[in-house]
């Protein structure tokens, strides 16, 4: 019984606390703006009493400021009882009351002062942190950008220091001077002459038949630069010029052409090189032997092959990388070369139907004595359509020089199967495949890594084989060729030297069926 009358006194007291307005001491909140004094909080609501840091402008310092007053009825209000009024760039605090009048007056919030400089979160930093830290980012900003500069110019330097020092080594020929060129005579003879040197026409020369050079017509656009056909002296000569900004890929190309040794007969003939002009424009040259019929992707689009056509191609195309790839050792012995960039648009056929291997601009050369490869040669470089899966999935060894042999060997598998697809299954049955490039159901126009990377290493496809490959002995010898060249483990691939004496089997046992074939 007793229970119960407490209960009621005190449902009637709350009752009578959520009824009734509150008398609150106010100050800094107070009605009419008075100073101090008290102010009334509606019934339901609070009053309060709020701590905050301000900024003293005499010391320079963050001061606490405690303010007092009556909180409006509203939710909002209500809200910001609840305790600190966080986030905020200085902290500020606040309690409510409402159980008597006056509560507010002795309330005291808890705040944490902002801490020292130094010790503090970034968001309580001093303002003057922020102006030092945007000062050193600026500063750290500048600094980079006059090493930009300082990169940029010394680049540029390097690079006209190397042309200056290239045009004084071969000296400079007058304008109707003809340096150790007697008037009649022809490339084949000059260079008859020079072939003692192993490395090409001296320097001088190369450039007297450089200034003699009458351009004709533009006959191929790779990606370095631009080939024509141009006449000296009556003979026709191929001269790529190269774009301004590819003065590297020049560099790179006269030098493994002038290498000891070089010449051979499905190597590109090498005539020579100059390069003219400095400062913003300078132009590159590389005069070469021509040949009318093309690269081997033009001659492909039009053209079929018999049996003898198609291994002839293949075969002094692997000629010619072999020679590339074997060190000859002595005093005028050969370094190794690594290609990187075997693809049939850089393959070009002559006139009997013999091939050469061109375009030297990514080439590396290696010399087993020093165990060196002579520039440092980046991972992923060459035609995307004909990267190896190693040089894609980036675990291509870099240290080895045989890794690189190894690449050029998957890229001439897939060259097989291009000129395979182009070659008849026999003698009166004109059947063959249209000219394809590899891999040109698997990924679009111009593939990305990640397109070549997803068909090449992640799914393991290689190009289709047509099932009447394997009604031949010719196609059927080509195609295990081209297999065990593009096999996904380097180490596993054939060498330039197995294919070349594979193939030239099958090229001597179709002369003997040649010529053992009854004539009717
Ligand atoms: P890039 O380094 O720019 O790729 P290339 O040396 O590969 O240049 O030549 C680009 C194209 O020019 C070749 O694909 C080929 O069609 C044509 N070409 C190059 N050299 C000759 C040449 N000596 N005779 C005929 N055509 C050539
Ligand atoms: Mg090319």
């Amino acid at each position: 019984m007793r229970t119960h009358a407490v209960y009621s006194v005190l449902l009637l007291l709350c009752f009578l606390r959520t009824t009734r307005s509150i008398v609150c001491f106010c100050l800094g909140h107070c009605p009419d703006n008075q100073l101090n004094g008290t102010c009334t909080a509606p019934a339901g609501s609070h009053c309060f009493s709020a701590v905050e840091e301000v900024l003293d402008p005499e010391t320079d310092t963050l001061v606490p400021e405690r303010t007092y007053g009556c909180l409006p009825p509203d939710e909002t209000g209500l809200m910001q009882c609840k305790g600190h009024l966080v986030p905020h760039f200085y902290p500020r605090s606040i309690s409510c009351c409402s159980d008597l009048d006056l509560c507010n007056k002795h309330l005291v919030p808890i705040y944490s002062p902002t801490p020292e400089a130094g010790e503090g979160e970034v968001g309580a930093l001093d303002p003057s942190v922020y102006h030092v830290a945007l000062l050193v980012s600026l500063t750290i900003c500048l600094v980079i950008f006059i090493l930009l500069v300082t990169f940029a110019y010394l680049r540029y330097k390097q690079r006209e220091d190397r042309i200056q020092r290239y045009i004084s080594e071969a000296g400079s020929p007058g304008d109707n001077e003809e340096f150790g060129l007697p008037g009649t005579s022809t490339l084949s003879e000059l260079i008859e002459q020079s072939s003692g040197s192993g490395s090409g026409l001296p320097l001088l020369v190369q450039r007297t038949i450089a200034k003699q050079i009458h351009m004709l017509s533009s006959v191929g656009k790779g990606r370095y630069g631009e080939v024509w056909l141009a006449r000296w002296r009556g003979e026709r000569v191929a001269v790529k010029v190269f774009f301004t900004t590819e003065e590297a890929s020049w560099f790179r190309e006269t030098e493994i052409y002038q290498t000891v040794l070089m010449r051979h007969d499905n190597i590109l003939g090498f005539i020579a090189a100059d390069i003219k002009g400095s400062g913003g424009w300078t132009q590159m040259l590389l005069i070469t032997d021509y040949y009318d019929l093309g690269s081997l992707y033009d001659f492909l689009q039009n053209n079929v092959l018999d049996h003898e056509a198609a291994v002839k191609l293949a075969l002094t195309a692997i000629q010619g990388i072999s020679h590339l790839h074997t060190e000859i050792f002595g005093t005028k012995g050969k370094p190794a070369i690594a290609h990187r960039d075997i693809k049939s648009k850089n393959i070009l056929v002559k006139k009997d139907g013999s091939s050469v291997i061109a375009d030297f601009g990514l080439a590396v050369r290696y010399n087993s004595e020093g165990n060196e490869v002579d520039i440092a040669p980046n991972t992923r470089v060459g035609t995307r359509r004909y990267m190896a899966p190693e040089v894609l999935d980036e675990t291509l060894v870099t240290s080895s020089f045989e890794s690189y042999k190894c690449v050029d060997m998957y890229a001439y598998g897939l060259v097989l199967w291009e000129i395979t697809r182009r070659t008849l299954t026999a003698d009166k049955v004109t059947q063959c495949e249209d000219y394809r490039l590899p891999y040109y159901d698997c990924v679009p126009h111009d593939p990305s890594f990640d397109d070549m990377y997803q068909v090449v290493c992640v799914k393991e496809v290689r190009p289709e084989i047509p099932s009447r490959w394997n009604s031949n002995i010719t196609l059927r010898t080509l195609y295990k060729v081209m297999s065990e060249c593009w096999h996904q483990n380097p180490n596993a691939r054939l060498t330039a030297l197995r294919v070349k004496k594979s193939l030239s089997r099958l090229d001597s046992d179709i002369s003997t069926a040649v010529m053992h074939k009854p004539i009717y």
